[in-house]
């Protein structure tokens, strides 16, 4: 279990915590109870995971022999490419054969293979810890990168689907920002290090590679079709050999994260929360409009609140109890779609 900062909260707010915690626990105890197979965990994991793989597999063969259209397939291997994420996070917190290391590493590998624009999942690990250490805060690393706390407008649009433009257009701020939050004491040397390792090594060997070959793709296309560049046999070899690359890797996984990272985005509030004070950190976001996007980061915006009380699910866990939930998240006070937050840069404020 993680250590929550409890400090600077007031006693009601620590209570309500506490009480949602303990109902939250609850719900899924009698649902651990109910359903008895929940306790092969381990092998619901691996299973999931083998089930995700193969219909990736079988969408790209199907598309291969012309059977399936280009759109299909991408939107259908966003959808198994979700299900990845959610795996890769269960098994950061270690929910997945956590003492039979080989196996949980081969897993973890596994889901960065298939959703290779992201973040190494070993260094991810360290930043998401510190994201609920620091939810909501100048430090939290891996909210930031995906957009939390920016002002809407064309260039957040833009870059929350791009972790490599995210960071292109930003670094200048972010880094001066950071670097005050050191001189505050916030930012640790260990904290200082790991980041230079993350914008160096994290999106290594896949991410960087196939950013740069995304944007290869779009430019000769673009010229192609506005006849500037006539084809040839090299326009033609490059073409067939980067669009299976495109189709199966790169598309879909921008469209799944530009999904996830809107939700997430918008879920959590950013700058004007107490530190380690759940009830701030995030608003539950399931209004009619955001389904076309919970389609694709599996319910993240209906769950993920469920997951900063209780730590230890996984996935399909929270999604089962998830209207006891907003049930007990009503009767507390959590917030329930405040697009307020849209219009103020993703500030709690007063409301
Ligand atoms: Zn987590
Ligand atoms: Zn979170």
């Amino acid at each position: 279990m993680l250590n929550f900062v409890e400090m600077n909260i007031s006693t009601t707010d620590t209570i309500k915590i506490r009480r949602i915690t303990a109902q939250l626990q609850k719900e899924h105890d009698r649902l651990r109870a109910k359903f008895k197979f929940l306790k092969f965990q381990d092998f619901i994991g691996l299973g999931l995971l083998i089930i995700s793989v193969f219909g990736i597999l079988v969408s790209s063969y199907l598309w291969f022999v012309g059977v399936m259209s280009t759109i299909v397939l991408v939107l259908t291997i966003a959808f198994w490419n979700s299900i990845l994420h959610e795996l890769e996070h269960d098994l950061i917190h270690g929910l997945y054969f956590k003492k039979v290391k080989f196996l949980h590493n081969i897993m973890l590998f596994t889901v960065w293979f298939f959703r290779p624009l992201t973040l190494n999942p070993w260094i991810r690990k360290y930043w998401h810890y510190n994201h609920h250490q620091h939810s909501g805060q100048p430090i939290d690393i891996e909210e930031r990168g995906v957009t939390n706390g920016e002002r809407w407008g064309f260039m957040r649009l833009l870059i929350t689907a791009d972790l490599v433009l995210g960071f292109v257009f930003r670094v200048r701020r972010l880094k001066r920002e950071i670097k005050q939050e050191k001189i505050n004491g916030n930012f640790s040397d260990k904290d200082s290090k790991m980041l230079k390792n993350t914008v160096l090594f994290g999106l290594l060997p896949f991410g960087i590679p196939l950013h740069i070959l995304f944007y290869c793709w779009i430019l000769l296309k673009s010229l192609l079709y506005l006849n500037l560049v006539s084809t040839n046999y090299w326009t033609n070899e490059f073409m067939e050999i980067a669009n299976v690359i495109i189709y199966i890797f790169v598309l879909p996984n921008l469209l799944r994260q530009f999904c996830l990272h809107f939700i997430t985005s918008n879920m959590h509030y950013y700058g004007d929360i107490e530190e380690g004070n759940i009830l701030q950190q995030t608003q539950v976001l399931n209004s009619w409009w955001t389904w076309p996007f919970q389609l694709f980061c599996f319910n993240f915006g209906s769950t993920h609140s469920i997951h900063h009380f209780v730590v230890n699910e996984p996935f399909y866990l929270r999604q089962m109890s998830v209207k006891k939930a907003h049930e007990v998240f009503k009767q507390e006070g959590i917030r329930f779609n405040d697009t307020m937050s849209f219009k103020n840069a993703n500030r709690y404020g007063k409301r």
